[in-house]
């Protein structure tokens, strides 16, 4: 019945977007119609101009100053003729969205004139004053010019009247103040070191690619709803609400139908995404009531960020096309699963070959141990940094909640890959030198090639799992940004083949044959990375004392978690890959503190507000009835009749009272708490204070306000409950 009590947004709100291609249209004739791609380039720019451009885009080689002009002047024509008449320089900054300045194709000529113009200059390098960006104290307001500049490695695409130039964003004294700087540092890092090892094996690979496939979780609600719930316009999540009688128990939303009006969002998102070059192509219901997922087909990690971050932006727009608000907030709802991102990961080569994937002789298989194993290495000692860098005041509600990975880093591999591990650590030194013959290796384990078949036995409980030809990392969080698990991920990678060379470089220089000296090496390190294999239950109690016994990263609070960039191994690795300076690392833990302390203040307001806004003066209106009602029940009847009549009515009263008491003494408190912890002049010391202080109060005054929901008359409760914002109808 209650539902009626909010105007749900209906499809008269449904707007067609502007072009839609026709029914009969396939997808490939639409496929990156808004995007600069070799097939554009070929069509609008000389062919000089494309070599050299496709020569940049390839190789890496370093952008020619004097092919700018026209590769600028290329792209404007393809633009204008979309009807573009703007550009902007796209960036990610550290806030987890992405940020543009728009500018018209127009330039002032000095002279009271306007000539309309785009030149190399202002599509390869832009200064931008965005000191409004967190930059951790590296710009200060009087220097406050940072610059954006052109990526190459990512094409230029339109949407709606501009054209969009992703950039990478730099203080004037080249520190990054973005995601994306040191993800291109980091896919440097690993690509190059991978090299060096797959030359082991063959000598012929000339590149290797970083790649991503993620996978995209998120929740619709209905926009008259959300606009009623004041929690999810501010925080994105709600604070308060008690489950709903029916959630996910059933669990028959997983696979389920999906209901019209949501399929026709994601048509719609999914026409304009292809139109955008991303290649998606799966979606589906998730496990909890409107959760969803989309995921596209892997592509070179680089830019797959970038779709990943135009897919969000897309989802907010064309959710409300439909009448819908999309929510990326990692657990909009208490008592319900939470949404994450999983990064797919992998490398492989120019040829064509996935280095994560077993092959076909004992060389290739050898070869595949060797990645999975220094990737095992990698996440070993750099477990907790992979933790700090999903870690957030919004995905900290998701981990550990009986529902995604614990916040403990762990790698399942399954049961075929563990017994192959287990093998070569167990055979002797003797054993391994007879598996070296002539004709390569025999690893005298023939079940490898079949783990392609079989990679069945998934462990949804692990935070870093091997599928098959990749690892998925799961531990991410649905609203971040992909890159800064994939800078962590790829930069302690490429340390570690980077040891691993040496070490085995150092074997072969003493005479021992390649093939035995890498096996000795994965050997050694199958032994010392043994702590992060983990196949049994992730959400288990024991789980969580065994990791602690095993030397693990088990921190749960998010400011402390953070410290693990500080680290002095982190900040080497950081700064050997070339990935990171400790200046730069220090930089971005302030940022990350201080969006900590934002997050859970703005929380605070508003619970507090809503406390006394709503939730208060309905329960007290409430009260007020049954004590009228009570009054009235004594007058009319004998002392002894009342008493037992009222009974039930009075002890409402009195739980309310207790409830409304609580309430308004704990929102008083907080705000002292607040008071408190802001006079902290350190932000680590803040962030700390906000979680260990703050964070319990918003818990424990949402337990009673979500009591009173139960109680209050339904037709009084002025806000949506989860019922009606959990079920689209
Ligand atoms: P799941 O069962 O985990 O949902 P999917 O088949 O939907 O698996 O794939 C999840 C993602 O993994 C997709 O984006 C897919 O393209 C990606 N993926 C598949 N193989 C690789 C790989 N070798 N490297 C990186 N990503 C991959
Ligand atoms: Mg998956």
């Amino acid at each position: 019945m209650s539902q009626l009590r909010f105007k749900v947004v209906e499809e008269a709100f449904h707007k067609k977007p502007v072009d839609v291609p026709s029914p009969t249209q396939r997808p490939s004739e639409y496929f990156a119609k808004y995007v600069f791609n070799r097939e554009k380039m070929f069509k609008y720019l000389p062919s000089e101009v494309y070599k050299k451009l496709v020569d940049v885009i390839d190789n890496g080689a370093a952008l020619d100053r004097s092919i700018a002009n026209e590769v600028a002047a290329g792209m404007k024509r393809w633009a204008v003729e979309l009807g573009v008449t703007h550009y902007t320089h796209w960036f990610q900054p550290l806030t987890e969205g992405t940020a543009e300045k728009h500018d018209a194709f127009v330039e002032h000529d000095g002279k009271g004139g306007m000539l309309e113009d785009f030149s190399g200059k202002l599509l390869v390098q832009q200064e931008s004053d965005g000191s409004s960006f967190p930059n951790g104290g590296i710009r200060n307001t009087f220097e406050a010019r940072g610059y954006s500049a052109w990526d190459p490695s990512s094409p230029v695409f339109v949407v709606d009247d501009t054209l969009c130039i992703p950039t990478i964003f730099i203080a004037y004294t080249g520190e990054s103040l973005d995601y994306k700087a040191p993800l291109l540092r980091s896919i440097h890092a690993v690509t190059k070191s991978a090299l060096d090892v797959v030359h082991y094996f063959d000598p012929s690979v000339k590149k290797i690619l970083s790649y991503l496939g993620w996978e995209q979780e998120y929740f619709l609600v209905d926009e008259g709803l959300y606009a009623a719930r004041p929690d999810l316009l501010l925080t994105g999540r709600t604070l308060m609400g008690h489950e709903a009688s029916k959630n996910q128990q059933l669990e028959d939303h997983y696979f389920g139908a999906i209901p019209t009006r949501v399929a026709a969002f994601m048509k719609d998102l999914e026409i304009q995404s292809l139109e955008l070059g991303i290649p998606v192509k799966t979606r589906h219901n998730e496990v909890a009531p409107n959760q969803f997922e989309l995921a596209p087909i892997y592509e070179e990690c680089n830019l797959a960020v970038d779709h990943n971050m135009l897919v969000m932006s897309l989802m907010r727009k064309i959710a409300r096309n439909h009448g819908f608000r999309v929510l990326l907030h990692e657990k909009p709802f208490k008592g319900v699963n939470g949404s994450g991102k999983h990064n797919n990961w992998s490398l492989g080569t120019d040829n064509g070959v996935l280095l994560m994937a077993p092959g076909k002789t004992s060389e290739e298989n050898l070869r595949f141990i060797t990645f999975v194993v220094n990737t095992l290495m990698a996440v070993y000692n750099h477990n907790g940094l992979l933790k700090a860098s999903i870690m957030s005041a919004t995905n900290s509600h998701r981990l550990g909640a009986h529902e995604a990975p614990p916040a403990i880093i762990s790698s399942f591999l399954g049961s075929q890959l563990s017994k192959v591990l287990d093998h070569i650590e167990e055979s002797d030194s003797e054993e391994l030198e007879s598996l070296n013959n002539k004709q390569g290796l025999n690893l005298n384990i023939p079940q490898i090639p079949e783990l392609l078949i079989d990679n069945t036995d998934r462990n949804r409980t692990s935070p870093f799992a091997f599928t098959g030809n990749r690892f998925e990392f799961r531990a991410p969080g649905s609203e971040s940004n992909c890159a800064s698990a994939m800078i962590a991920l790829n930069s302690a990678v490429a340390e570690q083949l980077i040891i691993f060379k040496k070490e085995v470089d150092g074997l072969i220089e003493k005479g021992e044959p390649k093939m035995s000296a890498i096996l000795q090496i994965i050997r050694k390190y199958i032994k010392i990375c043994k702590p992060i294999r983990f196949d049994g239950n992730g959400y288990s109690d024991e789980w969580k004392e065994e990791a602690k016994r095993r030397g693990l990263d088990c921190e749960t609070s998010c400011p402390l978690i953070f410290d693990n960039y500080m680290k002095p191994e982190t900040i080497k690795m950081f700064e050997t890959t070339g990935v990171m300076q400790r200046k730069e690392l220090e930089a971005r833990n302030e940022v990350k503190w201080e969006m900590y302390v934002k997050k859970i203040q703005i929380e605070a307001r508003v619970l507090g507000d809503l406390v006394m806004n709503h939730v208060v003066p309905v329960a007290i209106e409430y009260q007020t009835k049954l004590i009228d009602n009570a009054y009235k029940i004594k007058s009319l009847f004998t002392e002894s009749e009342a008493t037992a009549l009222s009974a039930e009515n009075l002890a409402i009263i009195k739980e309310i009272a207790e409830h409304t008491a609580y309430i308004k003494e704990n929102v008083d408190a907080l705000v002292e708490a607040r008071k408190i912890a802001n006079r902290i002049a350190s932000i680590r010391e803040r962030a700390i204070a906000y979680h260990d202080n703050i964070t319990p109060m918003l818990e424990e005054i949402r337990d009673h306000i979500d009591k009173l929901e139960l109680i209050v008359d339904d037709r009084m409760w002025t806000l949506p409950k989860y019922r009606e914002l959990l079920f689209i109808r």
